[in-house]
């Protein structure tokens, strides 16, 4: 389980990859996963489409990384339009596929979701779900947070003590947002400590590889950019191989100067792409 290699290594190494759309790609993953698993990775965690859209891509690619690539899989899974009968279902998948672990999340409302489903529905926040996973199994349980504060929080202060309230049901390791400034990330660490949240907490950094992703990426998960980071998106926008390159050594320092700080983890989110993760690798001295 997850919780037993935090506790049996100074730092941990996992990676995020996310189901393809169409069937016919599901090839193209399994190949780069099939990179992916000669990295020295402690676990891969499979996102869980937006109101379970994706559930049983989820569970096909999460039983590949457990039984194919033989690494320790964290399977996503959110709670906004679930119900019991569709989380017995995706539990008993779970088990008779050796999935001992699960990141427990709301999600964000589906846009086809009817404001009566999204009113009524049975459970509100992750700490609903952790509640519900610790009834029904004994499976290691992760959750999500945010070092630039979840966007609906009014303020840090909030965002931590719900935090801690979902830690203190269950939850046995966090995985943050993804962030560009070390600094949000320090800040909110120490913060997490003095509210009493002491499970180990994973750095989540993405790689900025093409100019595509400033407007989609970046926007959307509200993540402030240092001034060095913009730099490098003025410099290179219009060279594709160099930019790759820059935003490669970006992400690699970050990392190095968080295994300087003492991070328990590193969380890539390296979107499918094996290069990406390789080269952060080789950056680090890690193969
Ligand atoms: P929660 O912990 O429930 O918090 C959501 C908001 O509600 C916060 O503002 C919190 O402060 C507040 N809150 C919590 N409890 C209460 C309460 N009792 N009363 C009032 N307010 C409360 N989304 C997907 O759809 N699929 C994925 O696979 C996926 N993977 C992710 C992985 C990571 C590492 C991260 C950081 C996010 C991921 N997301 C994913 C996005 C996530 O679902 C959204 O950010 C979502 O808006 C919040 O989910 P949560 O589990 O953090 O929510």
């Amino acid at each position: 389980m997850i919780k037993d290699i935090y506790s049996s290594k100074k730092n941990v190494f996992s990676l995020e990859v996310f189901p393809p759309k169409k069937d016919d790609d599901f090839p193209v993953l399994f190949n780069a996963l099939d990179e992916i698993k000669k990295l020295k990775l402690d676990f891969i965690s499979i996102t869980y489409g937006a109101g379970g859209s994706t559930s049983k891509r989820t569970l096909d690619i999460a039983s590949y990384v457990q039984n194919k690539c033989n690494i320790e899989a964290l399977a996503h899974l959110t709670c906004v339009s679930l119900d019991e009968c569709s989380f017995c279902k995706y539990f008993g998948e779970l088990k008779a596929n050796q999935i001992n672990n699960v990141l427990a999340l709301r999600g964000d409302r589906p846009k086809d979701m009817t404001d009566e489903a999204f009113f009524n529905r049975p459970y509100k926040y992750a700490l609903d779900l952790v509640n519900l996973i610790k009834q029904k199994s004994d499976t290691c349980i992760g959750g999500a947070c945010y070092p630039e504060v979840h966007p609906e929080s009014c303020n840090q202060e909030e965002d931590l003590y719900f935090l801690k309230s979902k830690v203190d049901a269950g939850i046995e390791f966090l995985l943050t947002q993804l962030f560009f400034d070390n600094t949000k990330f320090y800040n909110f660490y120490e913060q997490a400590r003095n509210h009493g949240i002491s499970v180990p907490i994973s750095a989540g950094i993405m790689p900025i590889t093409a100019p595509s992703q400033i407007h989609t990426i970046v926007e959307l998960s509200g993540a402030s950019i240092p001034e060095e980071l913009k730099a490098i998106f003025t410099k290179y926008e219009n060279n594709a191989d160099d930019f790759k390159k820059a935003g490669i050594e970006y992400a690699t320092k970050q990392i190095s100067k968080l295994l300087e700080y003492g991070v328990q983890g590193i969380h890539l989110y390296t979107l499918n792409k094996a290069d990406v993760s390789k080269a952060i690798f080789e950056n680090l001295g890690l193969r």
